[in-house]
């Protein structure tokens, strides 16, 4: 009589247990993405105050849209949203902007925005176990010489491309 009793509490111990894991994940995930959103908030005013050599439409497109630049180059522009979402537009057309999905996207962006922005290097990814060299720059992030200086390799700089999107 005892036994399915205990086999009982024994359960629903564990289903609460699991329960209020769960919510200190999602808590612990909201205060995460809360800081993400301070500190981007945070460099986009410095961004739009300070004389930063930044192209001037760029900074009337992240005053406009409330986004932070991360990275540009001739054809367009990676930006973050201060909740976390990751942004792209083309300069031909700055107010159709896209959602740039995929990790390897976020990662070029923070690793490329935080050589501009040194507060956002603790949003640099760490290398998964299971990420793999970039077969483009080889795992040195870097890419031959023949190309421009300012050409990003596709893996951002990282050295290694997320193993889902390989
Ligand atoms: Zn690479």
């Amino acid at each position: 009589m005892s036994f399915p009793e205990g086999d009982a509490l024994g359960y629903n111990g564990s289903a609460l247990r699991a329960e209020h894991e769960l919510h200190a994940n999602v808590e612990a995930q909201m205060s995460a993405s809360d800081h993400f959103s301070t500190v981007i908030e945070d460099v986009l005013q410095q961004f739009l105050t300070d004389a930063s050599p930044a192209p001037p439409e760029l900074r009337d497109i992240a005053a406009r849209a409330h986004v932070l630049p991360l990275m540009w180059d001739w054809g367009g522009c990676f930006a973050a949203r201060p909740n976390g979402e990751i942004i792209s537009f083309l300069w031909d057309e700055p107010d159709n902007m896209h959602l740039a999905t995929g990790a390897h996207i976020r990662n070029m962006g923070l690793y490329q925005a935080a050589k501009r922005y040194p507060t956002l290097q603790q949003f640099i990814p760490c290398r998964p176990a299971d990420a793999l060299d970039c077969p483009q720059c080889n795992g040195t992030g870097h890419l031959p010489e023949l190309f421009p200086k300012n050409f990003v390799c596709s893996c951002g700089g990282l050295g290694w491309l997320p193993h889902d999107e390989t």
